[in-house]
């Protein structure tokens, strides 16, 4: 039984969890960071309990305080979100040794996945793929060298204990081997507490394509298909979608199955992910699980109408899946794209301030996920994404344009975003072909192409919502003239474009 949950994270994804306890009639109770206290998931849960200063070494990753929470207000549960203590085996372990469920995989299964290594050995056994290279750590710079150049360059130096896009290093050329190797080890020493590195063949062009599977503690795994997201900037996702454009059925059932055999490989129970990358003819190598709920859980949950989190409450309570692979079907397309707080004219530089204008888009296939409101500020200390934005149609064309429609009529003010980028993205032709990699930013994006658009979006969205503009107009202009401004023609041009 689960009587009550405490969810251990902030943001747009406590605020996710909370729902789903709401709407199977279980509390919740939020824990927050003093710069949090007036924060949506805060006023959202049930109880709430201040475990700290904002920084999150000094609250959202103090285990003994979230453990404290727990008992203070009589929660039986904890789900941690993604992030912070989401793949933390000890995190698990001090749940289970507290008598408090953990609504995750098991703590060895957290442990063997969480590292890039052991994760790999685990795997060997079960047929699945692997990137070309080590499976062992290594620490010898001159031994090192030698198995790079027997993988052959370009190779990827990789911090076992890495994540969020962290701790890789790519080396072209072996002159540069040492010093990128030192850069790592110190890296991964400072970053992750962990120095272990190896070393894998650096896939050139490849496409991420990853697989959720849900599993229960009765051994029954299912997957639930692909999400493709090659979209990224410094190896992080910004664009999601599912399913992938370029899979077909055949090859999506290679990559469900191989999923599934990467679970099996640590007796798997929960929501995961296994994350593989792909070539051009769709051969594809397993990279690493994710042992948790994942960014962007929600295109999967549009394209299979399952709810993630109710699944994963089911799950810690010890029911068995309701459902069977062949019970699984594909409805439409979905597309996430990621709001973040980030300058894309200048490197994607994170910005902080205040959301001085915020406005949701609304209107059929329409979804958002966020934290904030009107007026909040975009504090520091954490991740800098704001938002997911995400969209449902009957077919891809039909979530793109969805989504394109969606980002002209979210109006943030106050902070740089990661909008305009994703809409320059949307309409690009390499994306709308469904052939694009993880290349794409590299190769296709400069912050030129985003300023010849910026004025049509503002004319749209003032006429949208009937703002100030049109009032102006109406009082310079004659009416037929202010039905086809340069600015609106501007905005057609652009639709027509596609
Ligand atoms: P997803 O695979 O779910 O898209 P991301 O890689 O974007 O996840 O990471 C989700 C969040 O978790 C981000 O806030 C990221 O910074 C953080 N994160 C993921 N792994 C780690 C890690 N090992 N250490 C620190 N933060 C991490
Ligand atoms: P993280 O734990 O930070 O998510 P991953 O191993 O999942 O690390 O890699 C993140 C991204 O880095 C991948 O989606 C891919 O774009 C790129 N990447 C990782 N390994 C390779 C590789 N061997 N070759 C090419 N690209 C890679
Ligand atoms: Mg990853």
């Amino acid at each position: 039984m689960i009587n009550k949950i405490l969810v251990a994270n902030r943001g747009e994804i406590a605020l996710r969890v909370m729902r789903s306890a709401r709407e199977m009639g279980i509390p919740t109770v939020a824990v927050y960071s003093e710069t949090d206290n007036t924060a949506p998931h805060v006023l959202y849960a049930d109880e709430a309990v201040c475990i700290g200063p904002p920084p999150s070494a000094q609250s959202y990753l103090l285990i003994d305080k979230i453990i404290d929470a727990c008992k203070q207000t009589g929660a039986d549960a904890v789900h941690p979100g993604y992030g912070f203590l989401s793949e933390n085996a000890h995190f698990a372990e001090a749940c289970e040794k507290a008598d408090i469920t953990f609504i995750g995989p098991s703590s060895p299964a957290i442990k063997v996945m969480g590292d890039k290594l052991a994760s790999k050995q685990a795997v060997k056994d079960f047929g699945v793929p692997l990137v070309p290279g080590m499976d062992e750590p290594i620490s010898d710079v001159a031994a090192a060298k030698k198995i790079a150049e027997e993988i052959g360059y370009p190779v990827m130096i990789k911090a076992s204990a890495g994540g969020g896009g962290k701790g890789m290093r790519i080396v072209h050329d072996p002159k540069d081997f040492e010093e990128q190797m030192t850069r790592a080890v110190s890296e991964a020493r400072s970053s992750f507490g962990d120095d272990s590195v190896f070393i894998e063949k650096f896939i050139t062009s490849p496409k991420h394509i990853e697989v959720q599977i849900l599993g229960d503690q009765h051994g029954n795994i299912v997957y639930l298909f692909e999400r493709e997201c090659s979209i990224q900037r410094r190896n992080q996702k910004v664009i999601e979608e599912a399913p992938s454009a370029v899979v077909t059925p055949e090859v999506r059932k290679k990559f469900g199955e191989a999923a599934v055999n990467v679970a099996r490989s640590c007796n798997y129970y929960g929501a995961g992910t296994v994350e593989f990358i792909a070539d051009s003819n769709l051969d594809f190598y397993f990279l690493e699980m994710n042992t948790r709920l994942q960014v962007e859980h929600p295109v999967t949950e549009q394209i299979t109408g399952l709810d993630l989190v109710k699944e994963q409450i089911k799950i810690a309570r010890g029911e068995k899946l309701s459902f069977a692979q062949d019970d699984l079907q594909i409805n439409g397309h979905s597309l996430e794209v990621r709001v973040y707080a980030e300058d894309p004219e200048n490197n994607f530089l994170p910005d902080t301030g205040t959301l001085k204008t915020y406005r949701r888009p609304q209107g059929p296939g329409i979804r958002v996920d966020d934290g904030y409101e009107p007026g909040m500020e975009i504090p520091i200390y954490y991740d800098p994404m704001i938002a997911k934005l995400i969209t449902h149609g009957k077919d891809r064309q039909e979530a793109i344009e969805r989504m394109r429609r969606a980002i002209r009529e979210y109006q943030i003010e106050g902070i740089k975003t990661t909008l305009t980028f994703c809409d320059f993205v949307l309409g690009h032709e390499e994306f709308v072909s469904g052939k694009f990699t993880t290349k794409f930013v590299e190769e296709h994006f400069t912050p030129e192409v985003l300023q010849k658009d910026v004025d049509a979006d503002t004319a749209l969205v003032a006429a949208l919502l009937g703002a100030e503009l049109r009032q102006k107009q109406q009082s310079t202009l004659h009416p037929a003239q202010n039905t086809d401004s340069a600015k609106n023609s501007g905005w057609k041009k652009r639709m027509n474009k596609r």
